[in-house]
């Protein structure tokens, strides 16, 4: 064998997947590589929920707003507010997000470089060999026994390593991000989420206006390739009187709207966040996912390490599709059906008055559990939703 410089687990991706990985496999005493092309900020609406905060020791300091309500708009305008009773919503800017999962990573033993992946080769003995353009634009090699694949949607680890990793799905999303108001409007308040369910400015998707203290995030977006999200975002500053505000950025990015069939290649590479597809449908929710998912990577690379056995690489999607994969289903249905037509939207916009459907929504989102402790609130609902389904009011 040559002398690579050889690690336990090389991670491609310095997101909250890949982060989350690193900072695990490095503090249970694994050699750790993390690899991450630097200079672009991650396009994100920022929001994390409490659950998230909880199990990934998410200081305080980092949240740049705390969201206590979120207001639905429909098609008519007709705007329904949902309080949180208890707690709150977490806004993250990525830029300091992502650095702060970087640098934990790196304090917990894992070593950080900066440089953007290319290939993955195999030495005589079939081992990976991951190749990265380094800063200085030279080629660099390293040898790994695990190989994770963090680079986000649209993977290049995927795309070269796991099969059907390239049939993924997206919605592609954009904002703008804008110096908020000195002052609350009609259409802007500090702890509020405004979301806009209306299909001309997303045919599809929804619609956002996401405080960040001193900025906000104004975006949409859409699986339609023709439909213009800029000027969809245009339309909703204007509509809420944001137009002027000056703009610091715009961006956008593909969102996976389905986890891959398969994660990992049965010998040493796995595919975790964005890159393996878990991003919650309906909502666009995606760093919860991408750090619990990696989280579950992190025993599944422990184990195949410490068993010499690939397969166990399985265990990831497994025990993730345990935890989330009815809410995947749920959501997915909700999308399908009540992000398809205009009448559609203004009803479910009209469901979310329901104290029983803001109380599960709030509770399903904040705490990623479905409440079993109101069986008979479930069934309420289910009727209602049912009623929908048919065109009958029940109420
Ligand atoms: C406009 C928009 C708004 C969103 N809003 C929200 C929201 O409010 N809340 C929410 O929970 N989710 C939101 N999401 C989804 C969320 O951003 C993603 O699901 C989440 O970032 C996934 O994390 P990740 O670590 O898997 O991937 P990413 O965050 O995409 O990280 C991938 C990392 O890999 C690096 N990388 C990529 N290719 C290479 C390469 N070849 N070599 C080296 N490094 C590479 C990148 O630099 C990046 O750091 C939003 C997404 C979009 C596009």
């Amino acid at each position: 064998m040559s002398a690579l410089e050889t690690f336990d687990v090389v991670v491609v991706g310095g997101g909250p997947a890949g982060a989350t990985v690193a900072n695990d496999l490095a503090r249970r005493g694994r050699s750790v590589m993390l690899l991450d092309r630097a200079g672009r900020i991650k396009p994100c609406g920022g929001a994390i929920p409490p659950r998230l905060i909880r199990d990934f020791n998410i200081p305080d300091s980092l949240l740049c707003a705390k969201i206590t309500s979120a207001r639905m708009i429909s098609p008519k305008g007709v705007a329904v507010d949902m309080p949180i009773d208890n707690g709150f919503v977490g806004m993250v800017d990525r830029d300091a997000f992502d650095e702060f999962l970087r640098a934990r990573a790196a304090r917990s033993g894992a070593q950080r470089r900066t440089g953007t992946f290319s290939v993955l080769e195999r030495d005589e003995r079939g081992v990976a060999i991951v190749h990265y353009m380094g800063k200085d634009g030279g080629d660099v090699a390293v040898r790994a026994r695990m190989v994770v694949g963090a680079d986000g949607a649209n993977s290049a680890v995927g795309r070269q390593a796991v099969r059907n990793a390239k049939k993924t799905k997206f919605v592609f999303a954009y904002h703008e991000i804008v110096e908020a108001p000195a002052q609350t409007k009609e259409a802007y308040c500090g702890t509020r989420c405004d979301v806009y369910y209306d299909g001309s400015m997303s045919p599809d998707f929804y619609s956002w206006v996401f405080p960040h203290g001193a900025t906000m995030s104004i975006g949409t977006g859409s699986a339609h390739k023709g439909f213009s999200l800029r000027n969809a975002v245009g339309a909703l500053r204007k509509r809420g009187d944001l137009a002027s505000l000056d703009t610091i950025r715009h961006e956008g990015a593909p969102i996976p709207v389905k986890p891959l069939k398969r994660w990992d290649n049965g010998r040493d590479v796995v595919l975790v966040g964005d890159a393996a597809g878990v991003v919650a449908p309906a909502s666009g929710e995606g760093i919860y996912y991408a750090m619990a998912c990696a989280r579950f990577a992190s025993e599944a690379i422990e184990q195949a390490l410490d068993t010499a056995n690939g397969k166990a690489l399985a265990q990831a999607r497994k025990k993730f599709m345990k935890a989330h994969g009815r809410v995947f289903l749920v959501l997915g249905i909700m999308q399908y059906f009540w992000y398809s037509s205009d009448k559609r939207r203004e009803k479910f916009v009209s469901i979310c008055r329901d104290k029983d459907v803001q109380e599960m929504t709030w509770q399903s989102y904040m705490n990623k559990e479905l409440t079993r402790s109101k069986p008979m609130a479930q069934v309420r609902i289910f009727f209602k939703d049912l009623g929908h389904l048919v065109g009958i009011g029940v109420h």
